[in-house]
């Protein structure tokens, strides 16, 4: 590491300990009629994004570069990861509100132990109609082949799988600990051995990174029942060395499967939905585009994410969270907890992606959280 990174280095790990959060309040609010909250742009609550770990054991350049999150990186201590039983308590309460969605993420998720206990108690949950929540997880994959049966017998529902590359010497140097394709793949195809579908691909696209990889990675996923989904480089977190010219737009990814492969609009999709979903002329499956840079979405964006020591975030991009420890670990009840989240969400008005569009392409440069820690 070259003298003058320290400086900056040493001050980006200090931010990375101590994110700044405020304590959420419980309230006397009855709530009365406001089961489902909207926050101040009109958008309801469906979707719960449950870090379970900030820990890795990759070092995906674009995420968790290996000079900041080194051998010494303060990671959280075990004291302060939430329990399983402060998670199930929190997702139900939230579905009381109208999450109808969870995923599972981290970090790593399936780095955290006894992971399948959590699944379990999830997926006894139920929303405000008395159905089962929508409960997913995002993995790089690579214990997957060794915990996919396992996975499915707690009752997950399916699995998004994150691959950047086919070509081994690329995606290696992406994920920065010599890991192979081939296990990536395996594990995918163990996950559909069992039923973990319909079952999502995530590839970050960044030009001259990886970006001779969408051919091979289109044409490998085609017609195997598996959704590739490009997702454009984001400037998420303050680590990652984003530049606009890094981001290859959704629409020239596009462009280049066009070439090879016809596709088409698919119709009708869901309000709230990340990708933009083409499917392939000849009936041969489909793809989707996570335009965040291009395209920002933040119109319908129903998403909030629980850290791994219980801070809340009303979007990828916050520089503050919520604590929800101080609530939990004092003897409130769900009800009183209930109050502060709905006012907590009713005080939201985030659209940083929009913002930055209209603003142009530079990033603010303010202290945001890493996606390792909040997840995906
Ligand atoms: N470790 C798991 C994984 O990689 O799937 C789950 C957590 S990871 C933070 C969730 C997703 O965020 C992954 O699909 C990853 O590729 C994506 N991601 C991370 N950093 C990103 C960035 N700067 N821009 C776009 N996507 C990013
Ligand atoms: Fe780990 Fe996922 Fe981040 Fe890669 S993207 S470093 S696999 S958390
Ligand atoms: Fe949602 Fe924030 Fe992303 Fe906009 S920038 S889509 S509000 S998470």
């Amino acid at each position: 590491m070259s003298e003058s990174t320290l400086v900056p280095l040493q001050r980006l790990r200090e931010q990375l300990r101590t994110p700044r959060t405020s304590p959420i309040l419980p309230t006397a609010d009855s709530g009365a009629g406001a089961a489902e909250p909207l926050d101040r742009l009109g958008r309801p609550l469906r979707d719960l994004r449950i870090s379970v770990t900030d820990r890795c054991n990759f070092r995906c350049s674009y995420c968790m570069p290996r000079d900041v999150f080194g051998s010494d990186h303060p990671f959280l201590p075990q004291s302060q990861l939430l329990s399983f039983e402060e998670i199930t308590r929190t997702a139900r309460i939230f579905m009381g509100l109208g999450v109808r969605k969870l995923r599972l993420t981290g970090g790593e998720p399936l780095l955290r132990r006894h992971l399948e206990k959590l699944i379990t108690d999830l997926s006894g949950l139920r929303t405000l109609d008395g159905t089962p929540p929508d409960l997913t997880l995002t993995t790089n994959g690579s214990l997957l082949a060794r915990k996919a049966q396992a996975l499915k017998d707690a009752g997950l529902n399916r699995i998004t799988v994150s691959l950047d590359a086919l070509d081994d010497t690329v995606f290696k140097r992406m994920n920065d600990a010599d890991f192979p394709v081939a296990d990536v793949l395996e594990g995918i195809q163990a996950a559909q051995a069992v039923g973990l579908g319909p079952i999502k691909v995530n590839m970050v696209v960044q030009r001259g990174v990886n970006d001779e990889q969408i051919l091979p990675m289109a044409r490998y996923f085609r017609g195997t029942g598996v959704e590739l989904r490009f997702i454009e480089f984001m400037d998420v977190g303050n680590t990652n060395a984003w530049k606009m010219d890094q981001v290859l737009p959704s629409s020239q990814v596009r462009q280049r499967i066009q070439g090879e492969f016809p596709l088409k609009p698919v119709a009708g999709q869901l309000q709230g939905e990340t990708a933009e979903r083409w499917a392939y002329a000849d009936g041969l499956g489909s793809v989707g585009f996570i335009s965040s840079v291009t395209q920002a979405f933040c119109g319908d964006c129903n998403r909030l994410r629980l850290s791994t020591d219980g801070q809340l975030f009303t979007c990828l991009f916050a520089s503050r969270g919520h604590d929800l420890r101080p609530l939990l670990r004092a003897e409130h009840s769900d009800a009183d907890i209930a109050s502060g989240l709905r006012l907590l969400w009713a005080q939201r008005e985030d659209q940083y992606s929009q913002r930055r569009a209209a603003q142009g392409t530079t990033t603010t440069p303010v202290q945001r959280i890493e996606m390792s820690y909040i997840g995906g």
